[in-house]
């Protein structure tokens, strides 16, 4: 994965009180985040670093729209980001990933914190995510449609249609 400059916080020079930090993700970031589902992107993050004592706490708030994939119809949809993330780091002998606290070993400079926002964004997809009802892809939604009505007519048979079934009907009967 391919790092970036722009992501990275130079914990060590930060002066004490509060940092503010903005962000652009398009469609770039999620391309080099690997996020495969996501086809288009435009959402601002801003991002406050305040330092207290010897932990640094971040605090993300992201603002924005994606395009994902729908569920039903496997057309573009748009997903509305609005999300919050609070997370602390704090330096200490090695790397360890806790559920509130980040410890970063003392030879990190900088703390990258490109992951973290592209996790922020993922997690505020649904796992069934789809367009408002009527506005799906309506020859695909037909399609898709005529499929699993003939699938509940007959599960058997469906079933019985699909390769990846087949194989392991197959495996099941061998043993
Ligand atoms: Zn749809």
């Amino acid at each position: 994965m391919e790092k970036f400059d722009e992501f990275d916080l130079f914990l060590k020079g930060m002066p004490t009180g509060t940092q503010e930090f903005t962000y652009h993700l398009g469609l770039d970031f999620f391309r080099k985040m690997e996020s495969s589902d996501v086809s288009s992107g435009d959402v601002n993050v801003t991002l406050s670093v305040k330092c207290v004592g010897d932990v640094y706490k971040l605090f993300f708030t992201l603002e924005g729209v994606i395009g994902i994939p729908c569920d039903r119809c496997l057309d573009e949809m748009e997903h509305h980001v609005n999300a919050t993330y609070a997370m602390s780091v704090k330096y200490g002998d090695e790397y360890y990933e806790g559920d509130d606290l980040t410890v970063i070993p003392e030879s990190c400079d900088t703390f990258n914190v490109a992951r973290v926002i592209n996790d922020t964004v993922m997690l505020t997809i649904p796992i069934m995510h789809t367009h408002e009802e009527g506005k799906c892809n309506e020859e695909m939604s037909r399609l898709l449609d005529e499929h699993s009505a003939h699938g509940n007519a007959d599960d058997e048979d469906d079933t019985k249609c699909d390769p990846r079934w087949e194989a392991l009907r197959k495996l099941k009967n061998n043993n």
